[in-house]
C-alpha cells in the first residue's frame, strides 16, 4: 500500500456548527453533554450501549465517515442505500445516522412512523445542500413563471438537498436523482419538458448533460441565487436547455485539472478516478468517473499492482488504501481536506447518542413534517420508477 497523508488546509480546521445560522441546513450547536475525546473507554462504551440496545437500534454509516464510527455501523453505503436499509429494518426503533442532515431527513421520509432517526451531531450539515434554500428555489421558479417557461421546465434535484427542495421537486413534476442515475433522470425529464432545472450541484448537472446526454456547454446556464433573476438575461434563460443551480460540493469542488496533471507526472501510468461532483474540467481529464460505489467497485476489481489517484472524500480514499494493500492508491490532491461536516460525527457524539438512547432519551431526532415528507416521497418514488437498475449512489 502506498498512501501519502495529505496535509490539512486551513479550511479543514474550520470549526463548523458553532452558534446559529438561519441560512444553514442545520446551524445549531449540538446540545449534548459529550464524553471527553480522551476518554480511553469510548470504544468499549459505544460497544456496550449498542449491545444493550440490540435490535432496537440500527446504525447507518456513510462512506465518508471516520473509521472510528464506521466500526460501529451495521451497514455502510451512500445516502440513498442507507435510507433504504433503514426502511428494510422496521424492527429498529432507532436509526442512528452516521452522515449529514439531508441524509437523516431522507431516512425519516423512507422509514415507518414508529422509527426515529437520530443524527449524533446536529451541526453535521452539508455545504452543498445549504447552497439551495427553499426560498431561493421558489424565487427562481417565479422567474421562470414570469418568463412563461416554468411549464416546460422539469426540476431535478440531487439526493444531496434538503427535504424541502425534494418536496418542491415532487410538487412541480420532477424527480430526485443520484450520481449514478443522473443520466436516466435527465433523460426522463427531457421526455416531459424542454428544459431542466438542476439542483443544487452544478457540476453533476453539467457533467451529466454534456458528457452523458450530448448537450453542449452552451446549452447550460448557471443560475446564481444571490443575484437578481439568477444573474441571467431573459434570453439566456429562454435559450437554455439546462438551468444549473450555482451549488457545488466543497470537497469535490476543490480538485483542479492541475491536480490530475501533477499526479500523472508524479506517478507514471497512474489512472485517475473521480466523482462526478468534480468540475467538468477535472472529469474530462479523468480515466474513470463514477459514484462512490463505482469508485469502490472499480478499485476492488483493479489488477494488483495498479496505481490509482482517487478524487473523492479523504476518509473513503484512506479506507480504500487500507483495504487494498496490493494497489497503489493516492489522493488526487496533496492538500484537499476531509468533509468537515461529515467529520462532525465522531466517537464522543456516537457514544453520547447511543447512551442517551439506552437511558430512554431520543437525542437529536430528525423529523420531516408530513406535507414535506409526502411531496419529497413523490419525487423519490419517481426516481425509483425510472427504467433500469435502481442505482442509488451519491
Ligand atoms: S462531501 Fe460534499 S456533498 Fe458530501 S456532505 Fe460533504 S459537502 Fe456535502
Amino acid at each position: 500500500m502506498t498512501f501519502t497523508e495529505p496535509q490539512p488546509t486551513p479550511l479543514a480546521l474550520l470549526l463548523l456548527g458553532h452558534g446559529s445560522d438561519a441560512n444553514s441546513e442545520k446551524g445549531v450547536t449540538c446540545p449534548g453533554d459529550l464524553p471527553a475525546p480522551s476518554d480511553p473507554d469510548l470504544v468499549q462504551r459505544a460497544a456496550a450501549a449498542k449491545a444493550a440496545l440490540g435490535d432496537r437500534v440500527f446504525i447507518l454509516g456513510h462512506h465518508y465517515q471516520r473509521d472510528e464510527v464506521i466500526e460501529f455501523a451495521d451497514v455502510t453505503g451512500d445516502s440513498f442505500k442507507l435510507a433504504q436499509q433503514a426502511a428494510a429494518h422496521p424492527e429498529a426503533e432507532f436509526i442512528v445516522f452516521e452522515g449529514v442532515h439531508f441524509m437523516a431527513e431522507s431516512a425519516d421520509i423512507l422509514t415507518a412512523d414508529h422509527q426515529q432517526v437520530v443524527l449524533p451531531d446536529l451541526a453535521a450539515g452539508c455545504s452543498m445542500a445549504d447552497m439551495a434554500s427553499i426560498g431561493q428555489v421558489e424565487e427562481c421558479w417565479a422567474v421562470l413563471e414570469d418568463l412563461g417557461i416554468a411549464n416546460v421546465t422539469v426540476p431535478i434535484t440531487y439526493m444531496n438537498s434538503t427535504a424541502a427542495i425534494k418536496a418542491f421537486t415532487g410538487r412541480h413534476g420532477g424527480s430526485v436523482c443520484t450520481s449514478s442515475n443522473a443520466e436516466r433522470s435527465l433523460a426522463w425529464a427531457f421526455e416531459r419538458g424542454e428544459k431542466v432545472l438542476f439542483l443544487p450541484d452544478q457540476h453533476l448537472g453539467r457533467n451529466t448533460a454534456v458528457r452523458d446526454l450530448g448537450l453542449s456547454l452552451a446549452d447550460c446556464v448557471v443560475y446564481n441565487p444571490r443575484r437578481p433573476r439568477g444573474g441571467l438575461t431573459d434570453e439566456q434563460l429562454r435559450g437554455a436547455r439546462v438551468i444549473l443551480w450555482q451549488g457545488h460540493c466543497s470537497v469535490h469542488g476543490r480538485f483542479t485539472p492541475e491536480c490530475v496533471d501533477e499526479v500523472r507526472e508524479r506517478v507514471p501510468g497512474i489512472r485517475v478516478i473521480v466523482h462526478p461532483e468534480c468540475s467538468y474540467e477535472v472529469v474530462s481529464k479523468a480515466d474513470v468517473v463514477g459514484s462512490t460505489e463505482k469508485i469502490i467497485a472499480t478499485i476492488a476489481a483493479a489488477e494488483p499492482g495498479s496505481a490509482w489517484a482517487v478524487g473523492t472524500e479523504l476518509n473513503l480514499v484512506k479506507r480504500l488504501a487500507q483495504q487494498h494493500p496490493d494497489k497503489e492508491i493516492v489522493y488526487l490532491d496533496r492538500t484537499v481536506c476531509f468533509c468537515s461536516t461529515m467529520n462532525r460525527i465522531d466517537l464522543p457524539h456516537l457514544v453520547w447518542a447511543l447512551e442517551s438512547l439506552v437511558d430512554g432519551t431520543v437525542p437529536n431526532r430528525i423529523t420531516v413534517d408530513p406535507e414535506t415528507a409526502h411531496w419529497a416521497r413523490v419525487a423519490l418514488d419517481r426516481m425509483l420508477a425510472l427504467p433500469g437498475p435502481t442505482a442509488s449512489r451519491d
